[in-house]
């Protein structure tokens, strides 16, 4: 089907152009240039006089008389006009397609020159191949903002600068009066008073005025968001009702635990985001939440509460960990709290040895086991449980519709609980986004008392003082976390790029006691590694990322990460909230390269400023980009062309639970007033044909 978006863009520029522009720009179609938004409007009504100029004035409009013009060929040929308004002169130059301006200026005739003035050396000011208009007073000037568009040198030299594309951008506008579909159907239009699409797309590139011009973006914003979050919930399938669940509201266990055995007293956070699993438990309705909190916010013990009202109506417990590190220090954990209770729990992983594994599988299958806490060996079909009423997953947010799907088949009864962990704080709107069939709760604050972490960043020359401190802190009795990173495109120089770190730090610290684990270990041998720091019979872990979620080592007060640029700022986070969790002053320290480029310097400066994951989790969408921070860089899914997941929280709120309406109430997207969403939902499908790799 011919649709005007999908034309080539040849029609309209010619082969040359663009070719052009689909190197360059990656403009192919019509609709990519409509959509290649101007990234900033010059407002031309903003008068400004040549007194007031400064050498960092941006564009500016002046008006005043021409006083002479001359034509210099010597040299660089070149037009030199004096132009001046009643505070001061400057000069116009141009250097090329000059002629027509020499016939069309007249002396003492009022213009209207806009350009970005220079200043040489002398003072003189000057702006090069300006704009004129002719000025008539009282005439309303039309087009007073002035697209700006993102253009490169080689198409500028190719006359596609951002006069070039508003140009095209003109001639396209011009068809589209009578070729384009409204893309939004009436009754939507009219309930949010969205503008017109065509509207949209004139104002977005030659806004009549401001509020023009806020009302296309208001509209563009909306209709993307809008079709982002019908394409999310049409591919990962939006719970249409949520699925009847089991009713646990026995809450005798949890009190007992509460008054008797609770080893501090619950944040309000805590307690608010138990009340919130509770209230989901006892309705009725399926729980599927996630709960947000950053390291060491507590989620621990807010899941082992909601356990025990599971527990309390006789049905089972599963919580499974990304790791068998963090599995096992789970078991333990939970080991102690579950003894206080007479309740039983066992561990399942890939190595628990065979016995082991028949002995647990058949406590599990027969009921006599009330928690199972393990690896990702739980979703394995040999894990028959007696009654899985709650099934918690910690530490792994990107655990998808698919995989929780698959859970529900381990109870043939009801559909269990399900709760996801997670302390990477997701912002809200990307939450929102991607978890949309998701409950969220989130804890904002961590238990009082604790010392904030002492964030520094070095270079390479402050070495010796580094180790020096830790080698005091050593001396104190503290334990040390020294973190190399992962080089992606190759395990054997990881591991060699680990084992030179190993070394000079046995060089540097020749009577300590030091670790190492990494990932070419078997889990036997980091297991034996963990367990010697946490016995604190070796002092320094050598380590990769394998310790970065969730590990508990209260007596470990430094972090000492190395190359930290080459880690994301969430991962950086991560890694630092590894100490901080005993009652002592801790310390990460960042150690990079000299040449640290714009992006890592930033991230450096917001690692020593703020200790709030939150605020970091923010900062690390804007520098990273949500595709990035969500695994989904190369999936085209957030192509956004207008909107800003960092900032169009409001709008993204309202399309969201539109879309999910809509779909609910019209799944097949049949009904005559959903047409036009219809119609465009299939056109995004088949333009961008990348939205079956999600989900
Ligand atoms: P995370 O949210 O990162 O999983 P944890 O559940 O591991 O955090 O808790 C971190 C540490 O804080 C643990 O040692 C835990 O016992 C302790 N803790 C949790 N809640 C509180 C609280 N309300 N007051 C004091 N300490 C707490
Ligand atoms: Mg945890």
């Amino acid at each position: 089907m011919d649709h005007f978006f999908s034309r080539d863009i040849t029609l309209l520029t010619g082969p040359d152009k663009a070719q052009l522009l689909k190197d360059e720009l990656g403009i192919h179609t019509y609709e990519d240039l409509l959509k290649h938004y101007p990234f900033r409007y010059e407002d031309r009504n903003n008068q400004s006089t040549v007194a007031a100029l400064t050498p960092t004035t941006p564009g500016v409009q002046l008006q005043g008389y021409i006083k002479s013009l001359q034509k210099i060929d010597k040299g660089k040929k070149r037009l030199v006009a004096l132009f001046e308004d009643n505070t001061g002169q400057l000069e116009l130059i141009w250097f090329h397609n000059f002629s027509w301006i020499i016939k069309k200026i007249k002396p003492n005739v009022c213009y209207r020159v806009w350009g970005k003035p220079v200043f040489l050396p002398n003072g003189q000011k000057q702006l090069i191949h300006p704009e004129v208009v002719f000025y008539v007073e009282n005439q309303e000037q039309k087009n007073s903002l002035v697209p700006l568009y993102h253009s490169t040198e080689k198409l500028k030299r190719n006359h596609l600068d951002t006069k070039g594309i508003a140009y095209f951008q003109k001639k396209l506008l011009s068809q589209l009066n009578t070729v384009i579909e409204e893309t939004l159907p009436d009754y939507l239009l009219a309930r949010y008073q969205l503008i017109s699409l065509k509207g949209a797309l004139h104002n977005i590139h030659f806004p009549s005025d401001p509020a023009a011009l806020k009302q296309a973006q208001r509209r563009l914003k909306f209709e993307e968001l809008f079709y982002l979050q019908l394409k999310l919930f049409k591919v990962r399938g939006v719970r249409v009702e949520k699925q009847t669940g089991k009713v646990f509201n026995n809450v005798s266990l949890l009190h007992t635990f509460y008054h008797n055995h609770l080893p501090f007293h619950l944040t309000n956070g805590q307690k608010e985001a138990i009340r919130e699993i509770y209230r989901d438990l006892s309705s009725g309705k399926q729980m599927n939440r996630l709960l947000q909190g950053d390291v060491g916010s507590g989620k621990t013990i807010v899941a082992f509460l909601a356990m025990l009202v599971v527990i309390a109506s006789k049905a089972q417990v599963a919580i499974m960990a990304p790791t068998e590190i963090l599995a096992k220090q789970h078991l333990e954990r939970f080991h102690i709290f579950a003894q206080q209770l007479n309740l039983n729990i066992a561990l399942l992983t890939g190595s628990t040895k065979k016995k082991e594994r028949e002995h647990v599988l058949y406590r599990l299958k027969v009921g006599l086991l009330h928690i199972i806490v393990g690896t990702h060996a739980l979703l394995s079909d040999e894990v028959v449980f007696h009654e899985l009423g709650f099934f918690i997953i910690d530490e792994q947010h990107r655990f998808g519709v698919a995989q929780r799907a698959g859970l529900l088949t381990k109870n043939q009864v009801y559909a269990p609980h399900i709760l996801i962990m997670t302390a990477t704080p997701i912002p809200r709107t990307l939450a929102m986004t991607f978890y949309g069939d998701l409950d969220l709760s989130t804890i904002y604050e961590l238990p009082a008392g604790r010392q904030p972490i002492k964030t520094h960043h070095y270079y390479e020359n402050a070495r010796l003082k580094v180790f020096q401190f830790v080698r005091e802190q050593l001396l104190l009795g503290r334990q040390v976390y020294i973190v190399y990173p992962l080089i992606e495109a190759s395990a054997a120089l990881d591991y060699s790029n680990l084992m030179a770190g190993y070394e000079s730090v046995s060089r540097a610290f020749p009577n300590v006691p030091i670790g190492i684990i990494h990932g070419k270990m078997d889990s036997a041998a980091k297991d034996m590694e963990m367990k010697r720091f946490e016995k604190n019979e070796t002092h320094i872990l050598v380590t990769t990322t394998v310790i970065e979620v969730g590990v508990n080592v209260p007596n470990a007060t430094i972090m000492l990460i190395e190359s930290a640029e080459r880690f994301g700022l969430s991962q950086l986070h991560q890694l630092r909230g590894r100490v901080g969790r005993g009652s002592a002053q801790s310390y990460c320290i960042l150690m990079t390269d000299y040449r640290l480029n714009k992006a890592g310097k930033e991230r450096m400066e917001t690692m020593v400023k703020t200790n709030n994951g939150f605020e970091i989790a923010e900062l690390d969408l804007k520098l990273r980009g949500p595709g990035d921070l969500m695994g989904l860089q190369q999936s085209g899914v957030l192509n956004l062309k207008i909107a800003d997941l960092s900032k169009d929280t409001a709008t993204l709120e309202v399309a969201r639970k539109l879309a999910k309406h809509i779909i609910q109430q019209d799944p097949p997207l049949q009904h005559p007033a959903n047409l036009p969403i219809c119609k465009e939902y299939a056109r995004l499908l088949a333009a961008a044909g990348e939205w079956n790799k999600i989900g």
